[in-house]
């Protein structure tokens, strides 16, 4: 099994499932695209086949792949527009939501355009299980059934990502996922420059205390909340 890179557990929905990847040329003066196939690991040796889909960009594919669980329920933040974020249910293999603001009957085109944020790397933060226990007497660490759970509960995400024309480094986003199939992004943090990938530089120490501590160019503290700096 391979761990997930967030929690260091093999179980949850970032170590099962996976992309594999393949550059589609599309010929001369166009950028080429990526098809890519999502896979569940199932058991030490067995793989489910859930879905393919082609992504309109030729980077970026597996950081862009995001799966999480809300509610016992497993899904996936994809970036098959390169421009845009959707949600897969891969349970099912289909794509059922994207970010709220493109379906915005109040916005115009240029609105909706001025919206966008190109996705690099997508974090949805796995829950993370602490098993309680003490030390007997003979010095043993004694597991007493006990569990505390912290990290992520899969109604929330972070997004690195840029507009275009913007293009010194990444910057910080918020993703609200409580309302699936819609995604909402926002800068509740203002503006954050980031590297890549998120899972190096957002520490989840104390995320379930709801602090995000996170590694700018320098370091930063926010309420998760309400995105004010601490
Ligand atoms: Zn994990």
């Amino acid at each position: 099994m391979t761990e997930c890179s967030f929690c260091d557990g093999d179980t949850c929905a970032r170590a099962r499932y996976f992309v594999l990847t393949e550059a589609l040329d599309t010929g001369e003066h166009r950028w080429n695209k990526t098809t890519v196939g999502v896979h569940e690991r199932t058991g030490k040796l067995e793989t489910r086949y859930v879905c393919g889909y082609v992504r309109n960009y030729p980077r970026d594919a597996e950081a862009t792949f995001e799966p999480f669980t809300q509610d016992g329920h497993d899904y996936a933040l994809v970036s098959r527009d390169y421009m845009n974020i959707e949600v897969l249910d891969l349970e099912t293999g289909e794509f059922i939501g994207r970010e709220a603001y493109l379906d915005d009957p109040e916005l115009s085109d240029r609105e909706v355009y001025a919206r966008h944020f190109c996705p690099v790397d997508i974090l949805v933060p796995c829950p993370i299980v602490l098993r309680g226990g003490h030390r007997g007497e003979d010095g043993k660490w004694v597991l007493d059934g006990t569990e505390t759970s912290y990290g992520g509960d899969g109604t929330w995400g972070l997004v690195a990502g840029c507009v275009w024309g913007d293009d010194f480094g990444w910057k910080l986003q918020y993703l609200d996922l409580s309302e699936l199939p819609m995604v909402r992004r926002d800068d509740r943090f203002g503006v954050v420059e980031i590297e890549v990938p998120l899972t190096d530089h957002v520490d989840i120490d104390r995320i379930g205390a709801g602090i995000l501590d996170v590694t700018e160019v320098k370091h930063a503290r926010f309420t998760r909340e309400t995105g004010e700096r601490r």
